[in-house]
């Protein structure tokens, strides 16, 4: 059994090529407390000051400040780069469905219902993507299923509708 990409659901991935993204991190704020007759700082990590922050600058001043007051607070917001192990695809795309029956449990359900696990064994480490969602069989399908490729779909895309192919081709202005 062969499982066809939608040809209708490719699309150019507008993320084609890149390898990172660049993520809002943590807020670091740093406060200064006036204790009375001393000055503290002290970094947090969130939103409002809570009452630990506020103990922890009368620690700081050796004994119970009267009142802590917060004059001066400075905000920064970490940016996290992270890497993909690989660039982005080229294109984004869906399978159309496919109807897959249980050998066991003779259920039937769409092939990406199939559940995946791995493991070790005593023998060798064991991975399966081919577990019913229904009565968790390991090996479930009759058949092997084959997936189509992007590279087969673009192919068969290009006899089907020869200028679809063409504007998926042309690169982004
Ligand atoms: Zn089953």
């Amino acid at each position: 059994m062969i499982r066809l990409i939608d040809l209708d659901s490719i699309k150019k991935n507008p993320n084609a090529g890149r390898s990172s993204h660049i993520l809002a991190g943590q807020v670091t704020t740093k406060d200064w407390w006036d204790c009375g007759d001393k000055i503290v700082e002290k970094v947090r990590f969130g939103e409002e000051p809570g009452p630990d922050d506020i103990a922890i600058s009368e620690e700081s001043t050796g004994r119970p400040a009267k009142d802590p007051k917060i004059i001066k607070t400075e905000q920064k917001r970490d940016v996290q780069t992270v890497r993909t192990m690989e660039p982005e695809p080229e294109f984004l795309y869906k399978y159309t469905s496919l109807t897959v029956t249980c050998k066991s449990c003779k259920a039937s359900f769409d092939f990406s219902k199939l559940e995946s696990d791995s493991g070790c064994g005593p023998e060798d480490d064991w991975q399966s993507d081919t577990i019913c969602p229904e009565c968790h069989d390991m090996q479930c399908l009759e058949d092997d299923v084959v997936e189509e490729t992007i590279d087969e779909a673009l192919h068969r895309l290009s006899r089907i509708d020869p200028i679809r192919f063409k504007k998926l081709r042309q690169r982004a202005a």
